[in-house]
């Protein structure tokens, strides 16, 4: 959640930390700050709001050549200047940015407050730049580590003293963190987007270690002070892919990139040939996978969509009974998991705190756990077992649109994959194959005709609620669709499966209201158009998403989007495309800050 960036090395930091905030704005944020350290001071700037209203405030001159910054997304205390980061000790020498919540802070406040040490800010991070204080004795890691083994939750922290002006103190658990390795430099950032202008050489922190950095040095160890020793990676990622390259919104460009994201995803893994699939993050786990009995998709909001989607294609390809259950729910129930059981986390960013857990829980219990994560280096691509990443590159805009396609793709790759170790015959792989690989050329068509969904949105803006519904496949993409326009318009959508209507949400439909309806060829095509027909008789107005060529839904239904042919299961890959137009467009047209919406943060990486 929100960002953390720290500098320490021969140029002026200022800049640097401001450049670097501003690429981790995308993860949201309600406040901002930094801190700059010389010997015997840290100077602090930090205001509630955006970070053009802190970037005005900041000296862009400053010499300090250390310091640390913070976007702020709040959980404890309202976001106030006083509450932004970075926090200092009540003697000013200690400051600390802090990602994530700890949950001992009111015992700790009052422990502290006994030994009149008294808190300006509401924040559970003000709390350990106390503690630090309080332990220091010339060594800052030392301090941070004594002071962290007294907190428990979760976090990534960032921590500088006025004694040591040329340390920066790094330390992680439950939240991302990495150290960018530059000439006579080094970044810490909580993602790679935020070091990118500056090198490309990463080393991932672990969950659970330490770093002590300068800008010749950096020494890593765990909390317990056990050393450790990580590769320096190489970040995949180039500075194009976080940038706007022309498109207003990154959202949009993520809608627009989906047929490359899709191309990239699929490279070298499916073969169309012989309907094929080779997925190397698999290949130590196959026979495993293939003895499965059972598994367990999970995830949060849109990779729970992908997940349910993979359900319905696990269960049809590889006919080993599937389900899909919320993370949250699934780390706090006491759930029947196995070494019989498979687990498999969806997440972008492979930081999500459910997620994680949920995946955490189920090792413990024996399962075996795979990953369909992007962010190569996270939490979720280490803690599990095996995994498939997506590749397609940063998704900068908070509401997901290429990963939640390559989702889709991958755990069609997998189902595919493991289908023909057991039921899938040669014939039906090599068609589903096939068709997966016209995908991206279709995604494309879809764009082609992007406007039409601008039209839709145009006419419906006024809308305050909206249905979405699908059957089959198309359910989880009717939930997605309904997600999508909430978060960034704010227009209450609801998504159902389109059968579930008559048992309650019927009730809801009016003169005009606007329903979105998949109704693409297949075995629920009939039904579906009986769905329409409910909706119209109580003078709801329908949007179709219909396959190419279908004329007769054109006399049922006000709007008809068409999307091109493909079997039925692989139809989300395209029917989700129109709908995630029709969100960005709506969000547009309302006004709303598309890659901002407010609330929300891009990894959500708090309970
Ligand atoms: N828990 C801290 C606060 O409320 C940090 C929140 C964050 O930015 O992750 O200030």
């Amino acid at each position: 959640m929100c960002g953390i960036i720290g500098y320490v090395g021969r140029r002026p930091a200022t800049p640097i930390l401001i450049e670097g905030l501003r690429r981790l704005e995308y993860r949201g944020y309600d406040s901002t700050g930094i801190a700059l350290v010389k010997r015997g001071n840290i100077a602090v700037t930090k205001s509630a709001g955006r970070l053009s209203v802190m970037e005005q405030m900041a000296d862009m001159k400053a010499p300090q050549t250390t310091g640390i910054g913070h976007t702020r997304w709040a959980t404890h205390g309202a976001p106030t200047d006083v509450n932004a980061h970075p926090h200092l000790d009540s003697t000013g020498r200690i400051a600390v940015i802090h990602n994530g919540q700890f949950d001992n802070d009111r015992a700790l406040r009052t422990y502290l407050e006994r030994q009149g040490i008294k808190c300006k800010s509401e924040t559970d991070t003000e709390v350990l730049a106390q503690l630090i204080n309080k332990f220091y004795q010339g060594d800052l890691e030392q301090a941070v580590r004594q002071a962290l083994s007294e907190v428990s939750g979760a976090y990534a922290i960032a921590v500088v003293c006025s004694e040591e002006p040329d340390v920066v103190v790094a330390a992680r658990k439950g939240g991302p963190l990495l150290i960018g390795v530059g000439k006579g430099e080094h970044l810490v950032a909580s993602d790679p987007a935020a070091v990118l202008a500056h090198t490309s050489q990463v080393v991932y922190m672990s969950d659970g270690e330490m770093a002590r950095i300068t800008s010749d040095h950096v020494s890593m160890t765990t909390l317990d002070a056990i050393p450790v020793t990580r590769e320096v990676e190489e970040v995949e990622w180039s500075l194009d892919e976080i940038e706007l390259g022309g498109y207003e919104h990154f959202m949009l460009k993520e809608i627009m990139e989906q047929p490359g994201a899709l191309e990239n995803c699929l490279r070298g893994r499916i073969h169309a040939k012989d309907g094929s699939v080779h997925l190397g993050g698999l290949v130590d786990c196959t026979r495993e996978l293939t003895r499965a009995k059972r598994f367990i998709l999970t995830g949060c909001g849109t990779a729970w969509h992908a997940a349910l989607v993979g359900e319905y294609l696990f269960e049809e390809l590889i006919r080993t009974p599937t389900e899909t259950e919320y993370a949250s729910e699934l780390r706090y129930r006491n759930p029947v998991i196995d070494d019989g059981t498979v687990v498999i986390a969806v997440s972008q960013s492979g930081e999500t705190a459910d997620t994680l857990a949920a995946l955490v829980e189920a090792k413990s219990r024996g399962a075996l756990t795979l990953g369909v994560v992007n962010a190569v280096g996270s939490s979720i691509a280490r803690e599990t077992d095996a995994g498939v990443f997506l590749h397609v590159g940063p998704e900068i805009g908070v509401a997901s649109t290429k990963a939640f396609t390559a989702q889709v793709a991958v755990l069609a790759m997998m189902a595919c994959y493991l289908g023909r170790r057991k039921h899938l015959s040669p014939s039906s792989a090599m068609q589903f194959i096939a068709s997966l690989a016209r995908i991206p050329q279709q995604v494309s068509e879809i764009l082609g005709n992007a406007d039409e969904a601008r039209a839709v949105a145009q006419k419906y803006i006024e809308f305050e609620n909206w249905l979405y519904l699908g059957r089959g496949y198309n359910y989880p993409v009717a939930l997605e669709g309904a997600l999508k326009l909430k978060e960034i318009s704010y227009i209450h959508a609801e998504g159902l499966p389109a059968a579930e209507m008559k048992h309650g949400p019927i009730a809801l439909i009016h003169e005009g209201m606007p329903v979105v309806v998949i109704a693409t060829a297949g075995t629920q095509y009939d039904r579906i158009l009986n769905n329409i027909a409910q909706v119209r008789a109580r003078g709801g107005s329908v949007i179709a998403i219909a396959t190419e060529g279908d004329r007769e839904i054109a006399r049922m239904a006000e709007h008809v989007l068409y999307v091109p042919d493909t079997i039925e299961s692989l139809q989300p890959l395209l029917t989700v495309i129109p709908l995630q137009l029709i969100a960005y467009h709506a969000a547009v047209l309302r006004g709303c800050n598309v890659d901002k919406p407010r609330n929300l943060a891009k990894s959500v990486t708090v309970e």
